[in-house]
């Protein structure tokens, strides 16, 4: 499984669940959305499953790879461990899309 930089389509802030939605183009058509949260426990909290995860298991998807990147760019900050919830994520019209974090908005 190729572990190449995907760039998301859109991403999504979730200002109530303090939560970055990332969106990717799908290898099969459409869309997949990986949703990141803080953990309680510091470690980032992975709401994402996928054709990938389920054949592969989620280490070697490259949306959760990705997602995490991005969410590291939009906190600031590095997050060494993360936990998945395996579940879909569903569009919500409460989300507010926000331009992608990139690599400038991290050098203060
Ligand atoms: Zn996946």
């Amino acid at each position: 499984m190729s572990t190449r930089k995907i760039e998301p389509i859109a991403t999504f802030e979730w200002k109530i669940a303090q939560s970055l939605i990332a969106m990717f183009p799908s290898i099969q058509g459409g869309s997949e959305l990986v949703l990141c949260a803080k953990a309680k426990d510091g470690s980032v909290l992975v709401q994402h499953t996928c054709m990938v995860c389920e054949m592969y298991g989620h280490k070697n998807c490259p949306y959760v790879k990705n997602a995490l990147f991005f969410y590291m760019l939009y906190k600031k900050q590095r997050f060494e461990r993360y936990k998945i919830a395996p579940e879909r994520v569903v569009l919500k019209k409460e989300w507010e899309q926000i331009p992608i974090p990139s690599k400038q908005s991290v050098t203060n």
